[in-house]
């Protein structure tokens, strides 16, 4: 015990000579990805010339090829891929939703409505025209029952909220709707099922995002409505109340496939089997370009390796960059990798995550012990000059998540998210809307924060 605590301490006390070669060298991975950095340029490609990567589809088979080519470019120890079996689920061409609203005067008018599917959804075979019926919860849904939603198509209209700080916890609270709104419809007799988008802008984009199907419920077809048309929807349904809607949709859902995660390798110099991987998602979803998800934290791992080899580092540990497919639709690459990793006993001392969009940085996500928040805590003044001054403690990422356990820690990029949940999961989820400085300053705080648990190991107590 007496001996641990020795260790630890000396770890949270570095030298003041060590603590001054830390700072010396977080300085020169600032300036060289500000001053030198592929990343924005990585993104445009990713996302101009490749584009939407759903996982499955030609794009994501396009884009872990780029994922090859441009980790090999910068010649790590090794690049190579790991299989990953994946959904495949396509759109298809027809997507719509209209409805006759009778005005004042009692002349019909047709209006069209801004709606995408939900990711998995099935098809509508056709058109289904239906009554409305407007519920904010499953309570309301539950108190209607099946005489007043039979036949139906229930519309969810309940809103993110703006009121929470963490815009992620707002859309954690919203989530369940998109999740198991069309399951809990379905189970009163619905016909469709529309939501309102998981957003914070008040806007005409819609906004998709994977929807499950509950085991042994019937599978109705799902989309996601705007805000400005779930709220005109809304007001339509209390002035013409019986209102039909139609919808169409021409979803299918084919085999799974095989695709791959794509890794890259800096063999470490001192423990070169144990692991620091460092990742984010290569799919997204089939609307936009993916740009802030998770096009910003690939880019950025992949400039995390870029900035350490152009530095000349030599890692103590062996760094992993992990360009996870298929984050979107079911986690596969996260899976994937975290079983092969226990198959062959690898030893992760941690494992770092970009997925929150490609803003400025402040902090990072920290699930990890007691004792290794006091390493990092310790860091503070270190990375203080560089805005990053929050170690939450709780989260990390969706694909390294699978690691927990052991000595892992695991750690998310923090970033200013007031305007995340305006692109994701849309059309206006593009390049365009990723600033330069923003997404570079993201991945200098990652190769900071790799540096330092490279350097210390962060270790717990066993
Ligand atoms: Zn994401």
């Amino acid at each position: 015990m007496k001996i641990l605590s020795i260790t630890l301490c000396l770890f949270i006390c570095r030298t003041a000579l060590a603590q001054d070669a830390d700072s010396v060298m977080i300085a020169k991975i600032h300036e060289e990805i500000l001053l030198h950095g592929a990343c924005y340029e990585d993104l445009r490609h990713l996302c101009k010339d490749i584009g939407q990567r759903l996982a499955g589809s030609d794009n994501a088979a396009k884009a872990i090829e780029w994922g090859k080519a441009t980790l090999s470019a910068i010649q790590p120890d090794s690049v190579y891929l790991m299989p990953v079996e994946v959904p495949h689920w396509t759109r298809g061409k027809n997507e719509s939703g209209t409805y006759i609203l009778h005005g004042a005067d009692g002349q019909p008018q047709q209006l069209q409505v801004a709606l995408t599917a939900l990711g998995g959804s099935v098809g509508t075979q056709g058109v289904i025209t239906a009554e409305i019926v407007e519920v904010k919860s499953f309570d309301e849904l539950k108190a209607l029952g099946e005489e007043n939603v039979k036949g139906k198509i229930v519309f969810f209209n309940k809103a993110m909220d703006a009121a929470l700080i963490n815009t992620g916890a707002a859309y954690g609270g919203a989530y369940p709707i998109r999740g198991q709104g069309p399951s809990e419809a379905a189970k009163y007799g619905a016909v469709a099922c529309l939501i309102r988008s998981l957003t914070l802008a008040d806007d005409n984009y819609p906004h998709t995002g994977a929807t499950r199907y509950e085991e042994g419920v019937h599978k109705i077809p799902a989309a996601a409505l705007s805000a400005v048309a779930s709220r005109q929807l809304s007001k339509d349904l209390k002035s013409n109340p019986g209102l039909k809607f139609s919808l169409q949709l021409s979803c299918e859902a084919f085999p799974r496939t095989m695709q791959a995660n794509v890794i890259a390798e800096l063999r470490g110099k001192d423990f070169p089997d144990e692991y620091i991987t460092i990742g984010g998602h290569l799919d997204s979803w089939d609307i936009g370009e993916g740009a802030h998800d998770d096009g910003a934290g690939i880019v950025q791992s992949i400039e995390v390796l870029r900035a350490l080899r152009a530095l000349g580092y030599q890692p103590r540990h062996t760094i992993r960059i992990v360009l996870f497919i298929n984050e979107e639709f079911g986690n596969d690459g996260g899976t994937t990798y975290a079983q092969r990793a226990r198959e062959k006993d690898e030893i992760h001392v941690a494992a770092l995550e970009s997925d929150a969009g490609g803003f400025s940085p402040n902090g990072f996500d920290c699930d990890i012990s007691d004792d290794q928040y006091e390493i990092l805590s310790s860091w503070a003044p270190l990375f203080d000059d560089y805005n990053l001054f929050r170690f939450r403690r709780g989260g990390s990422g969706v694909d390294i998540r699978p690691l927990k356990g052991g000595r892992v820690a695991l750690f998310g990029l923090l970033v200013d998210g007031q305007r995340y949940f305006d692109y994701h999961h849309s059309n206006n989820d593009v390049f365009e809307n990723v600033n330069r400085r923003e997404l570079e300053l993201g991945a200098a705080a990652m190769a900071s924060l790799v540096f330092m648990i490279d350097q210390t190991g962060i270790p717990m107590k066993k």
